[in-house]
């Protein structure tokens, strides 16, 4: 399925802290030489939870899969400054796991990760009520504050969710279908998703 042929390989030093930890004898990354390797890689500092702070990376390394990787960093090492895994100590950072996630595999992990947000939100109140339509919505899901993915779609083009209903209410942005009349008249005459 995947490209296996052809594709050629490089190992390229990288940062010490990747792999660092665990197997210290290996520093290398092996990148395919790929257009995808040109994205940038999505990092996150997690930093809710003291004793489950730590650092996540997304990123394209292989054809056809997602590359995820996590540093879990000590309860006292993550102050405010640290901003990325490699401002911290090695002595810092107890755990480092990654993997390579296939496409469909990397699909359902952001699935669940919308519903359970979307869960998050509704049970803690911190929902949002849309200025054009009047729904309730996740607001962390929202591009465009006050309003919800599909209003911001189509008054401003906005790259909208992938809607997938529930109950009658989107279990990713928490959108309840509701329609204004002026979006309903931009509907009407735009062919759009
Ligand atoms: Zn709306
Ligand atoms: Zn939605």
């Amino acid at each position: 399925m995947q490209g296996s042929g052809g594709q050629r390989t490089m190992e390229i030093d990288v940062n010490p802290k990747h792999h660092s930890h665990g197997t210290p004898d290996r520093l290398t990354y092996r990148l395919q030489r790929h257009p995808m390797n040109d994205i940038e890689p999505t990092r996150l500092r997690c930093d809710g939870i003291q004793y489950r702070s730590g650092f996540i990376e997304a990123r394209l390394v292989h054809a056809g899969h997602v590359n995820l990787e996590t540093w879990s960093v000590g309860p006292d090492a993550l102050g405010a400054s640290p901003q990325w895994v490699t401002d911290v100590s090695d002595t810092s950072v107890p755990g480092n796991v990654e993997l390579e996630l296939d496409l469909r595999t990397a699909m359902q992990l952001a699935d669940s990760l919308h519903e359970l947000v979307a869960i998050q939100a509704a049970r803690t109140g911190t929902e949002a009520s849309c200025d054009e339509c009047g729904s309730q919505f996740v607001s962390s899901t929202a591009i465009m504050s006050g309003l919800c993915p599909e209003c911001s779609h189509y008054l401003y083009n906005k790259p909208n969710c992938a809607h997938s209903f529930h109950d009658g209410r989107c279990r990713r942005c928490g959108w309840d279908g509701s329609v204004s009349d002026y979006v309903a008249r931009i509907k009407g005459t735009a062919k759009s998703g």
